[in-house]
């Protein structure tokens, strides 16, 4: 989360006054009603406070800046120029959210509906939508390669076919490029990269590969894990290198993986620099909607935009539109009930589009689970691990389920902890004033919330998201969490006499007890998925196969839409490191082919 003056645009010719309040000879004007000025406003955004000013003359909306947010640098935060240009266009307040970031438009819109009033406009007037000539103007593009979706397997695939020679256009749907890769930790798979190499670090594609299996619980797809445990270190050095995609990466620390500076939204931001710098012709808001599909050829794609349809003719065409996460047709039935903590435009359109070409599809009954979870205010779900372990480090802190029965080692291996917690209805962590407080001092440090934060959860006491509550007891606390009458005293009983036997039924090793004196806390936990394992089936030129596992001339697939090389569950770093990986053997693949 960023908390940062972030941006101003004005019109040209904006009259700009220093202070809030309007001058008191300042111009009213009759239709409008608005009194010339600059008014502040503050509403909630996704991540807390957003607080912006408008500036107004007689008759229009000259300015809009935002003074102050705390949303998610690339997706709230890439989203809000977008919501002040459209309302600087339109001089209207009816302007549509941005997809994938509703809750910082809604919160814009609901501060600048603020500052507005304050001027003495009629809202209902700029509420109406402007209504222009609704026939999208239809447009045909001509390209080498078209490659549709601008996270980081776009990216990386659109820089490599611009440095072997070839006109690139990518497609992004949303107002923003980056995806789930910008929501990432950028913990990137090297494994045979001249850094590692050069570190001493023992590693190797055969490691890798051993090691990605027995996490997968061998359902990996073997040819696409050969892929990348084989091409991964090469696709790093081309990433970090000058003369490749220039992106900065912390050398510091020897390892399998390696961190990207800024995390993934900085890496996104580098490679779309990279690609436009390159001569990349980017389109954001353009959805890639249909496969141009010629005796069984693929030569293009339609696409389309909120007043555009395109018809893009491209030698070869590359999907890297990321997971299916936030499409419930597609992710099976058993997960929907967790909580979804991916990117909005993760719904799997190429699974859609491919179907033109009877694309094969492997492991899509696989999503990527993840424990220690809690859901924030805008529903969608926050790892909570920077919280988790320092409250089981520092003092008492359980899990227990529905029941208020402790059920599972909190500590163990996340696969086995997934399996425990799938079994519960509820999940909620237990702590006492120390534990609670390292809970949080780990949340905050990594700035998932703060302590204003805290302090209002706690005062909703478990009637909004995310259930965070307060008992002066154990028995206080199992009544607001309608947990049976002194399960939770039991709880701890056996908790600390398990910690002063120095045994656990559960295999963790208990160290600390729960404290005998309240006030005692409880954090609901949910299980989170965010990524998806099934997807696009490919060869090892990263072209999509169809069911007869044939070759579709002219398709390529890089990234989350490619299934299958994880298996079950996804090993630390490879996602990111595939769609670097992927993306660059893609572009380089879909160059040599069309050559
Ligand atoms: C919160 C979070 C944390 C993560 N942390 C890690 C981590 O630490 N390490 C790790 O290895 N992996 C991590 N992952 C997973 C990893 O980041 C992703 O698997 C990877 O970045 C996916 O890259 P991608 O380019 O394939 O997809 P994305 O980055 O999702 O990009 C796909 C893009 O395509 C666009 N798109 C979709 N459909 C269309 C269309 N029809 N037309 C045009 N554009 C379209 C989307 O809007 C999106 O911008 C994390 C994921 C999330 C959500």
């Amino acid at each position: 989360m960023k908390k940062a003056k972030l941006l101003s645009l004005c019109l040209a010719g904006a009259m700009l006054f220093s202070g809030c309040a309007p001058k008191s000879d300042a111009p009213v004007d009759d239709k409008t009603g608005m009194t010339a000025g600059t008014y502040e406003a503050t509403a909630k955004g996704f991540g807390g406070d957003l607080k912006i000013s408008v500036t107004v003359d007689a008759d229009k909306i000259t300015a809009i800046d935002v003074l102050e947010n705390s949303e998610t640098e690339a997706i709230g935060g890439a989203a809000l120029p977008t919501l002040v240009q459209e309302v600087l266009d339109s001089q209207s307040i009816a302007i549509d959210t941005v997809s994938g970031a509703t809750v910082t438009s809604n919160g814009f819109i609901e501060a600048l509906k603020d500052a507005l009033t304050q001027a003495g406009a009629d809202l209902d007037k700029m509420s109406q939508a402007v209504t222009g000539n609704t026939e999208k103007e239809t447009v045909e593009l001509t390209t080498d390669i078209l490659v549709i979706g601008a996270g980081g397997a776009g990216l990386t695939a659109s820089l490599s076919a611009l440095q072997e020679g070839n006109k690139v256009v990518l497609l992004e749907k949303m107002s923003f490029a980056g995806g789930a890769s910008s929501m990432a930790g950028a913990g990137t798979t090297a494994t045979g990269s001249k850094w590692q190499i050069e570190s001493g670090y023992e590693d190797s594609p055969e490691m890798l590969k051993a090691d990605m299996l027995a996490n997968g619980h061998n359902y990996n797809d073997e040819a696409t894990l050969d892929i990348f445990v084989n091409t991964v270190g090469a696709a790093f050095d081309w990433l970090v290198d000058p003369e490749g995609a220039n992106v900065e990466y912390d050398n510091s620390e020897p390892g399998r993986t390696y961190s990207g500076v800024g995390r993934g939204a900085g890496v996104v931001k580098t490679l779309l620099q990279r690609v436009e710098d390159a001569g990349g012709d980017v389109y954001l808001n353009t959805a890639g909607t249909e496969l141009i599909i010629e005796n069984g050829k693929v030569v293009g794609a339609k696409a389309e935009s909120k007043d555009k349809i395109y018809t893009i003719n491209a030698k070869a065409v590359i999907l890297a539109t990321g997971g299916f996460g936030a499409n419930d047709e597609l992710v099976p039935a058993e997960y929907q009930e967790f909580v979804y903590a991916g990117a909005a435009g993760a719904t799997g359109d190429a699974i859609e589009m491919t179907k033109a070409v009877d694309a094969d599809l492997i492991n899509m009954e696989f999503v990527n689970v993840q424990p220690n979870s809690i859901v924030m205010p805008s529903g969608l779900g926050q790892y909570c691990n920077p919280g988790v372990g320092g409250a089981y480090a520092t003092s008492g802190a359980f899990l227990v389920n529905e029941n208020g029965v402790r059920f599972a080692n909190e500590q163990g291996k996340a696969y086995d902890l997934i399996q425990a917690m799938k079994q519960n209805k509820t999940n909620y962590l237990i702590l006492d004033q120390a534990s609670f407080d390292a809970f949080n001092k780990g949340m905050i440090g990594s700035a998932i919330y703060t302590e204003e934060n805290v302090k209002e959860w706690l005062e909703n006491n478990g009637s909004s998201n995310p259930v965070m509550v307060k008992g002066e007891t154990l028995e206080d606390l199992a009544k607001t969490l309608n947990l049976p009458e002194g399960s939770l005293t039991a709880a701890a009983e056996k908790y600390n006499a398990d910690v002063a036997a120095g045994t656990d039924e559960f295999g963790r090793k208990l160290t600390v007890e729960i404290s005998n004196d309240g006030p005692y806390y409880a954090v609901q936990m949910w299980l989170r998925y965010y990524a998806t394992l099934g997807g696009l089936h490919i060869n090892d030129q990263m072209q999509v196969l169809n069911t007869k596992q044939e070759a579709v001339d002219g398709l390529f697939a890089a990234g989350e839409v490619v299934g299958g090389l994880e298996g079950d569950i996804y090993y630390g770093g490879s996602l990111f490191g595939w769609a670097m990986t992927s993306g660059r053997n893609a572009g380089v693949s879909a160059s040599s082919m069309i050559k």
